[in-house]
Formats: C-alpha cells, sequence, structure tokens
C-alpha cells in the first residue's frame, strides 16, 4: 500500500498481489532475441506480474479503480485487495464508487463476497461494451454473474456508454483495444492530474514500444492507437499514472524519448 498526496486527492496503490508470468505472451508480436535486450526474465523466460489496483480519494469521494483477483488467489499469492484497503485505513463501507477499468477477472475478481457486493455504498461503473463482449462469451458467464450480475441485482451497477464525468474532475475514458469497452480513470484538480492506465499496457515497456502487443488484447491494433493518444494526454498534462501490471506500487510519469515517451517509477 502506497500513497502520494496530489493535494485535492490522494492516490493510493493497493497491491493484490503478484505472480510470474512468460514474458512472451506479454510481448507476443516481439522476436524473443529483440525483446532479451530489454527485459530480463526468470530461468523459465517469465517476469513477475504486479496486481495494482487503485484508490482515489477526494475526501468527498472514494473511488475504488479495480478490485484485484478476489477469491482466485493463486495459492495465497493473490486476492490482497481488502487487507491492503484496511492498511490504508479504509473499509469496504468507505468506498463510494468501484469503477472496472475492464472486466476480466484480474480486475474485478472482489467485486462481490459471499455472493454479496463486497463494497454495499457504492455504486459500481463499468463499460456496457464489456458487459456486452463477456457475457456473450460461454467461459465468462459465470464470472460476469458473480462480479456484475450481483451488483446489477442489488441495483447498484451502472453501464456507460462513451467519457463519463463521475464526480467533480473524476473522468473516464474509453480506452477501446484491451477489450472493447477498456476505460481509463483520470483525476484532474487543482492543477494536478493522475491517470489509472488499465491494461492499456501490461509491462512499462509498452510505454517505450506502444507497438509490442500483449496476447491478451481482444483488439491489439485498437490498443497500439489508443496508448498513441493516451500518452500524448498524459505527457501533456505531466499525469502521475498508475500501471496495474507494474512491480508494486506502479506508480510513473512519462518522459521524452525520441518520438515518444518512456516509463519513470515514481516511488511513494
Ligand atoms: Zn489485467
Amino acid at each position: 500500500m502506497h500513497t502520494l498526496d496530489l493535494g485535492a486527492f490522494r492516490l493510493t496503490s493497493l497491491d493484490d498481489g503478484s505472480f510470474p508470468v512468460a514474458a512472451a505472451v506479454y510481448f507476443a508480436n516481439v522476436p524473443d532475441v529483440v525483446r532479451r535486450r530489454e527485459l530480463a526474465t526468470d530461468l523459465n523466460g517469465c517476469i513477475e506480474v504486479g496486481h495494482n489496483c487503485g484508490l482515489i480519494d477526494t475526501g468527498g469521494e472514494r473511488v475504488l479503480v479495480d478490485t484485484g483477483y478476489g477469491d482466485d488467489t493463486h495459492g495465497g499469492r493473490t486476492g490482497r485487495l481488502v487487507d491492503e484497503l484496511d492498511r490504508a485505513g479504509i473499509a469496504p463501507d468507505d468506498v463510494t464508487i468501484v469503477v472496472n477499468t475492464h472486466a476480466h477477472g484480474d480486475h474485478a475478481g472482489r467485486n462481490t463476497i459471499h455472493g454479496v457486493p463486497a463494497f454495499p455504498r457504492a455504486r459500481y461503473f463499468l463499460a456496457s461494451a464489456d458487459w456486452d463482449h463477456f457475457s456473450a462469451r460461454a467461459d465468462d458467464v459465470h464470472h460476469v454473474a458473480r462480479n456484475f450480475g450481483i451488483p446489477a441485482a442489488h441495483g447498484m451497477l451502472t453501464l456507460f456508454d462513451g467519457p463519463l464525468e463521475l464526480a467533480p474532475g473524476i473522468h473516464l475514458l474509453p480506452t477501446p483495444g484491451h477489450t472493447p469497452g477498456h476505460t481509463s480513470v483520470l483525476v484532474s484538480l487543482l492543477g494536478r492530474t493522475a491517470l489509472c492506465l488499465g491494461d492499456v499496457c501490461h509491462h512499462p515497456l509498452h510505454v517505450a514500444h506502444p507497438d509490442w502487443v500483449s496476447a491478451f488484447d481482444v483488439d491489439a491494433a485498437r490498443n497500439v492507437e489508443t496508448r498513441r493518444w493516451l500518452f500524448a494526454l498524459a505527457y501533456a498534462r505531466e499525469a502521475v499514472i498508475l500501471c496495474p501490471h507494474a512491480p508494486a506500487p506502479g506508480f510513473g510519469r512519462l518522459r521524452r524519448q525520441g518520438t515518444g515517451y518512456a516509463w519513470v517509477p515514481l516511488q511513494s
């Protein structure tokens, strides 16, 4: 758990856990010899992948961005979100809004607990394009019913299309590609800006190499386009960025590198 004080709001990174993933999966279109020049792996060709959720606290709102793996703990390695919130002094009742950047299980697994919404006073938000896409996939029906159907049955889920201002200064930006309804969260208050990226990037190297794509993207070409405009926006706004799958805490900024950008990690 790491918190950045950004003036009118605080951004906390909540470490849901980590485990190794094959680097070749995260850079699916990159020859091994090219990738190895820039990225060290373990003996199995894996990199340790973080799972960072975000909490935006404006005093008036406490917006939880993604909910981690939930009950899918990978042998105790993941599913730590609620403990991390507790360490941050936040009870589940204190969360006013839950945003899922997309409907994948590593970002929505703790939307519910024991068959009820895990954040009982929160409004939940998901892009309708992700609801439609994942509801239609046999492999995802159970997960969608558990993590989105239950909040919907409690009247707590809002499906949205296009950009949306959740609360003053807190914007949902459509960033499609990784999934059809993928959404990033931009906070801009009193001259300070933060961006919860979601899976626009799976790794900081995707900043310097926006055309290196992950095997997990539904539409990789669209995600490359999304990256280019979102990086330009983040750089122009001098945004503090939270990257979910970077090593914890996953905070960084962009700096200019050639005609593009590079990732500069930040410690809180
Ligand atoms: Zn993910």
